[in-house]
């Protein structure tokens, strides 16, 4: 059975997950290895210890590679991803407005391995042996002794449509720039391009990735068309009923800074989307637009159906089906997932999956040095999200997540956030940003 987003809707998210628990997930997919198939091995030299294939050169796979090899030396690590390149997402909205450019956001996979003592295997994974742990990838198969995969997410169009040429059409013309590469470029060419009228942009629902950055890019967009005197506005059709995170200060930044900029339509479902006539019909409204940016709901990267291992969450529909305790996959505990993939509901941003990838790393390398499981620790989400780029001042958050062993659920902890963006402080806020971002790069790439 197939449920409409109307059908979700119409239950609210906690009944979601019991209605998702029922339906057939992708973990059902058969994914055995064919028994004639004939061997196909990877082009990699034979593993000098046990080999830990990481799958995905993100934020999380990137760091689950670097600290799996450093508290596990005797471990042969691959990191298996299909780009050649990493482009950053964090910091990629000041990109759109030119404050940084793409040279600080692009990196290479070789340095990485170099400096850290692991193998870059550039592939794309196509299947997994799971019961004779051996991974199926475009170059061969890499048999592997542990298996962490890390996929990022996936864009999930059904909560808007079921007609495959106008998500198809979405994801052409108007992407969401959620996922790094050319819908950036795309993206930017649009936001240069534009001369007035009403930029669409929208919020989605469910735990989607980043949180503040589809407020942050309607800030940072907006400052842009003002600095440029456009007779231009920005039109935020959010799902959400308020701003999730950091309410104060993008409130306060919309309110007196982009009064003639943003308008924000917060609690709106979109019914349809008319992209020859530039209209999207909510349930009580109807919106014109010239050019636009549609951000869907989100969900696990593929592979986890590739490999059999995804299941619906109380979040999403189809991620991670691990322990969320463990980060191991349900009747595979050699198999690990981490990053925005995860079911868990931490804000699906790149330092929880930098600092998750260092526990999930421990916890391998707890295995394979034959030390003790790790205590469950908490990852940590920091992040700065600027509000303005002429002059830079930002706002900023900083938590970490609290277990409750008995609901197996995860709540924000404390968070101790900063959302002044006013005067000295938040001129302080902007400076961190680049400075995060710098030392994340210098973590997975430098020495
Ligand atoms: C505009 C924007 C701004 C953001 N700002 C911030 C911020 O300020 N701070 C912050 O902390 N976070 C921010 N984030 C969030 C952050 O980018 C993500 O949370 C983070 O990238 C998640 O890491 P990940 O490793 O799970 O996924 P990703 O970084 O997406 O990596 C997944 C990788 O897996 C690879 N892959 C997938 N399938 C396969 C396959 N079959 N075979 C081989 N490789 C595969 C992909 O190519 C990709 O490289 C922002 C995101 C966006 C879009």
């Amino acid at each position: 059975m197939k449920l409409s987003r109307r059908d979700v809707l119409k239950f609210g998210t906690a009944l979601t997950a019991t209605v998702f628990a029922g339906q057939s997930s992708a973990a059902d997919i058969k994914n055995e290895a064919n028994p004639k198939k004939k061997a196909n091995p990877a082009p990699l030299p034979k593993a000098q210890g046990p080999r830990v294939v990481v799958v995905g050169g993100g934020w999380s796979g990137l760091s689950v590679a670097k600290y799996t090899k450093l508290f596990a030396p005797s471990a042969d690590v691959v990191l298996v991803e299909q780009k050649e390149i990493f482009i950053s997402c964090p910091l990629s909205n000041q990109w759109l407005v030119d404050k940084v450019d793409l040279e600080f956001l692009t990196h290479d996979y070789l340095k990485a391995a170099r400096n850290h003592k692991y193998t870059y295997f550039h592939a794309t994974v196509t299947g997994a042996d799971k019961e004779n742990s051996i991974l199926h990838t475009s170059q061969g198969d890499i048999p592997y002794d542990h298996l962490v995969l890390a996929p990022g997410i996936e864009y999930d169009y059904s909560f808007w449509t079921d007609d495959v040429a106008l998500e198809n059409r979405l994801r052409q013309e108007y992407p969401p720039a959620f996922r790094p590469g050319s819908e950036h470029l795309t993206l930017k060419e649009k936001i240069k391009n534009f001369k007035e009228g009403i930029f669409l942009m929208t919020v989605p629902g469910g735990n989607y990735r980043c949180l503040p950055a589809p407020y942050e890019r309607a800030c940072l967009v907006a400052d842009y068309f003002k600095q440029k005197k456009l007779k231009a506005k920005i039109l935020l059709l959010d799902e959400n009923n308020d701003i999730p995170i950091k309410e104060h200060g993008f409130h306060t930044a919309i309110d007196e800074l982009y009064k003639d900029y943003i308008i924000l339509e917060s609690s709106t479902q979109i019914e349809s989307i008319d992209l020859d006539q530039k209209i999207v019909k909510t349930e009580f409204d109807e919106y014109h637009f010239d050019d636009a940016s549609f951000y869907p709901r989100v969900r696990g990267g593929k592979l986890l159906e590739i490999a059999g291992v995804a299941k619906d969450s109380i979040y999403n529909r189809l991620e991670g089906d691990i322990n969320v305790e463990t980060y191991e996959v349900h009747g595979y505990p050699n198999i690990y997932i981490s990053g925005d993939a995860r079911p868990m509901g931490f804000s699906k941003s790149g330092n929880t999956s930098l600092t998750e990838g260092q526990n999930v790393a421990r916890l391998i390398a707890a295995k394979i040095n034959k030390q003790p499981k790790p205590q469950w620790t908490s990852p940590i989400t920091i992040c700065v999200s600027a509000v303005s780029a002429y002059p830079e001042r930002g706002i900023f958050i900083h938590s970490e997540y609290a277990y409750d062993k008995k609901t197996q659920k995860f709540s924000f902890a404390t968070p101790v956030t900063n959302e002044i963006w006013k005067g000295e402080r938040g001129i302080k806020n902007a400076k961190m940003i680049q400075g995060w971002a710098k030392s994340c790069y210098q973590d997975f790439f430098g020495k």
